[in-house]
């Protein structure tokens, strides 16, 4: 969960009724003028490309050929800016005739690709959202803790929390005010006193950082700091904020630099602690997920089950391979999807049939247009064996049956809000 997942949503329900929607993801990372003129290329000739299969005079030119050298236009624009700001990836969005015009810019790269289409094209930031899910990255010391919110990839708020100094412990810091004799007995008192304001503090910065795991549904947990300090802050922390944690890393060389080193670190170990708990939860989910389906419980595997699963609005998450490639047909009539070949009219109303080219975009568009989730995950697992999809379906039973009546949009549109 992340806090793309609202325009995620948002997106899956555009659905263009004219000119179609045009997605656009672009590797920004430019070090030289080279790279800069790869991309204006490859956008002018993606332009060119597509307005190739609309003649002058069919009816959605004019409007896609206006969004399109608006495109060209703001990529110029970005090509020509010095530094994209730290920014390494672009994605835009747009149609003239929706209103939609929708820039985004991230940490990470994307695939180049531009393309035309019904739906916007969501597998690329899909697969971001997933990889960049919110992290809290916490530095316990003495005073309290570091904290730092990495959000998309990217260093959302750092701050300091400290405790309170008490008077005498900044007295404790001048011991020649103590007198000879004294001395053993104070520092005795002062270090029981110092591992109580320490214990305070810790306490503190333990019940903030549980707040602000309260705010962030889906967020994860990186404690970094000596064996001993993270474990001393982790016993803290209540259960429900300790089975967050994800890793516990030693301190970076960089987290010894302030400023933009310092937050780089962060960024980035916090970015690789939340990519290596994503892969092993990616393979972890595959596996529940063939389970449940050799076992005929909540899941579906292979094209075929899964299309009919979101026909029926049954889906409740959909497991995507990265490189999924495949066509399908959707129905004119009813819209329903379709992963068979050689289907010649609809299964459930009998109308005409239009090939959908990638299958996999009119999944993912379905799937959170539906309300459901999306995780778009790795080559090379188990889910390749399937063909490189299956589906969580959702508890309740199915409320359309076959057959009987149209299920598609009916059913999936009720329960995709339940
Ligand atoms: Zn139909």
């Amino acid at each position: 969960m992340t806090e793309l997942d609202g325009t995620l949503t948002d997106l899956a329900r555009q659905r263009s009724v004219g000119e179609p929607i045009v997605s656009l993801y672009l590797d920004v990372r430019w070090a030289d003028e080279q790279q800069r003129e790869r991309v204006r290329l490859f956008v002018q000739e993606r332009v060119r490309h597509t307005l190739a299969h609309y003649p002058p005079g069919t009816p959605d030119r004019p409007a896609l050929d206006r969004t399109l050298q608006r495109v060209l236009e703001h990529v110029n624009g970005l090509t020509t800016q010095a530094s994209p700001a730290e920014k390494d990836g672009f994605a835009l969005f747009a149609c003239e005739g929706l209103g939609l015009w929708q820039p985004m810019s991230f940490r990470r790269p994307f695939t180049p690709e531009l393309c035309t289409d019904a739906i916007p094209h969501l597998v690329q930031l899909a697969r971001l959202a997933d990889d960049f899910e919110p992290a809290i990255v916490v530095v316990p010391n003495q005073a309290g803790a570091d904290v730092y919110e990495v959000r998309l990839g990217d260093l959302a708020t750092e701050s300091s929390l400290r405790g309170f100094v008490p008077r005498r412990d900044r007295d404790r810091f001048n011991p020649g005010a103590a007198r000879p004799g004294q001395r053993f007995e104070r520092q005795e008192k002062d270090g029981r006193h110092e591992e109580a304001f320490i214990q305070k503090n810790r306490r503190a910065a333990a019940a903030e950082v549980e707040l602000r795991l309260s705010r962030t549904p889906g967020a994860h947990l990186v404690l970094v700091g000596t064996a001993q300090n993270v474990a001393a802050f982790e016993r803290e922390l209540p259960e429900r904020a300790r089975a967050r944690v994800i890793a516990r890393l030693p301190r970076p060389r960089e987290w010894e630099s302030t400023g933009g080193a310092r937050r780089d670190g962060v960024v980035a170990g916090a970015a690789a602690a939340v990519a290596e708990h994503e892969r092993a939860a990616e393979r972890r989910i595959v596996d529940v997920l063939v389970g449940e389906a050799l076992r005929g419980g909540l899941g579906v595997v292979g094209p075929e089950d899964v299309v009919q699963a979101l026909n029926e609005g049954r889906v409740h998450r959909l497991v995507l391979e990265e490189d999924f490639q495949r066509a399908g047909w959707q129905c004119d009539r009813c819209a329903a999807l379709g992963a068979t070949r050689g289907a010649d009219l609809c299964p459930y109303c009998g109308g005409d049939l239009h090939i959908v080219q990638q299958l996999g975009e009119a999944l993912v568009a379905r799937t959170l247009a539906g309300g459901g989730a999306v995780e778009v995950v790795a080559h090379a697992n188990r889910l390749h064996g399937y063909r490189g999809v299956g589906a969580f379906l959702r508890q309740t039973a199915p409320t359309g049956l076959r057959g009987a009546s149209p299920p598609w949009p009916t059913a999936s549109l009720d329960s995709g809000r339940a």
